[in-house]
């Protein structure tokens, strides 16, 4: 311990060596994360009407959720959902803290629930696996480091490949793997820097993602009130703190219920001691209350000395509140829910932009009528082929295609460009408004306004 001290003192990185007890938390972690691993790495192969489930194509700016392909004309859908998604985990910090970072978040969940177990796995529990780091190199421990780091290797290859399949899908994903490494080498080598990435991550990086790069944990001190449920100590419960002495229970009788045995800070990923109170590095796992719960059962306490609590429960002994706060911003979210669902529901199938040809006005036809020209980008969201026409509202009005449209692919998009041939006696302005219908299918999909010039009629 007095090594550690004098580690902290000197502004050196302490190396941490939690210990693992499977306690009821740590079970239902375990649960949540087996679920969340097969959901990680299976997403990507998942198909909906043929589209994956999901797909962040940033690079060609394609973008699917749950089969339904979003183009970069739906980037304000998405930018929506993301400030839901960021509302919902405020309003989620300001009332159960920062239990996102020890249940849900990847990073935890790879640390913790992959990473670690493997390095348990074959270097042992915390004072072993410590052991071992300060052993000389013999066979051993050349054998078990070898071993440790290559399934690291290994998982962060898988991590990063699954990875860069929600970014370029999945097909495109196997073209790299099984083609030459020569037609891909930008996909091989992201491949490989992403490993490279994650590998750094878990095997050196770890607790300080979140202690000092994360934002999220950052901003958690502005987020939490006094009303906040956090993983907490009950101090009036637990102090004065001191050491179990069974023959002298005169003496025991004045202490509070923590007999110091220190299992709470030696189990606790960050390194932190939380008798010392909230602290930003605390990602509530819940590793605390699980090993303080078997010390109190151990010394017949009742449970939850450390537990989840506001610090109003602790000193107020209030009940836990939906405050004022909490309300404001539920109320945020379902507005924001509702809106968001409008327009993902009121989202038509195809988009058209028709934009007058820059540069030129007018041309005069024969028969007295006046054209413009016009250049159209129709997009189909859909997840099949779609033949298109496009009509103009008003019977009198033409149009004549250079290049007419065809069928469009599904997810695909076609450039069109055409004449709109209109009688001249219909021109009363320098420009008039000419509607346009886009049908498919004997449907009308939309009906786009655009802007007509011509000689002014007198
Ligand atoms: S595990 Fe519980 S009893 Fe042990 S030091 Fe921590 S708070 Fe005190
Ligand atoms: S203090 Fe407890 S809940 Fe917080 S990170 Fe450490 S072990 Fe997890």
């Amino acid at each position: 311990m007095d090594g550690l001290v004098a580690e902290k003192e000197s502004g050196k990185r302490q190396w941490l060596y939690p210990l693992i007890r499977k306690g009821p938390y740590y079970k239902w972690r375990s649960w949540i994360s087996y679920f969340y691993l097969i959901l990680f790495f299976s997403t990507p192969f998942m198909r909906i009407n043929g589209q994956p489930v999901l797909l962040l194509n940033v690079v060609d700016r394609q973008f699917v959720l749950l089969g339904q392909v979003f183009w970069p004309q739906d980037i304000f859908l998405f930018m929506l959902a993301s400030l839901v998604f960021l509302v919902c985990i405020v309003l989620f910090t300001i009332a159960f803290g920062r239990i996102f970072c020890g249940w849900i978040c990847p990073q935890t969940i790879f640390m913790e629930m992959v990473f670690r177990k493997i390095e348990v796995w074959i270097e042992g529990d915390a004072k072993k696996r410590k052991k071992l780091d300060a052993a000389p190199w013999d066979k051993e421990k050349i054998i078990k480091k070898s071993a440790k780091h290559v399934i690291f290797i290994a998982f962060s290859f898988l991590i990063a490949n699954t990875f860069l399949a929600y970014i370029i899908g999945s097909e495109s994903l196997i073209k790299i793997i099984t083609e030459p490494v020569t037609a891909h080498l930008i996909g091989f080598a992201s491949i490989w820097v992403f490993t490279g990435v994650f590998y750094t991550v878990y095997s050196r990086v770890r607790e300080q993602v979140c202690t000092l790069f994360c934002p999220y944990g950052r901003l958690q001190g502005v987020m939490i009130d006094q009303h906040t449920l956090v993983v907490a100590y009950d101090d009036v419960r637990g102090e004065p703190r001191g050491k179990l002495d069974r023959k002298a229970d005169l003496l025991q009788n004045i202490k509070g219920d923590c007999v110091d045995c220190g299992l709470c800070v030696d189990v606790c990923p960050t390194g932190i001691d939380i008798r010392k109170g909230t602290q930003l590095e605390c990602i509530n796992c819940t590793a605390c209350i699980d090993v303080c719960n078997e010390v109190m059962d151990k010394i017949h306490k009742p449970h939850n000395l450390i537990g989840f609590f506001s610090e109003n429960m602790i000193h107020a002994k209030e009940k836990p509140s939906f405050t004022g706060r909490m309300m404001a911003y539920s109320a945020v979210i379902t507005v924001l829910i509702g809106v968001l669902c409008y327009f993902i529901f009121s989202r038509s199938d195809m988009d058209i932009t028709v934009m007058r040809t820059a540069g030129l006005l007018y041309q005069e036809q024969p028969g007295g009528k006046i054209s413009n020209i016009y250049n159209a980008e129709i997009i189909n969201k859909t997840n099949k082929s779609q033949s298109i026409t496009l009509i103009p509202e008003d019977p009198a009005v033409k149009i004549k295609y250079i290049q007419a449209p065809v069928n469009i692919a599904y997810g695909g998009s076609i450039k069109t460009v055409f004449f709109v041939v209109m009688p001249a006696s219909r021109i009363h302005s320098a420009k008039t408004d000419v509607r346009l219908q886009l049908i498919s299918n004997h449907k009308i999909i939309q009906t786009i306004s655009t802007t007509f010039v011509g000689p002014i009629n007198d």
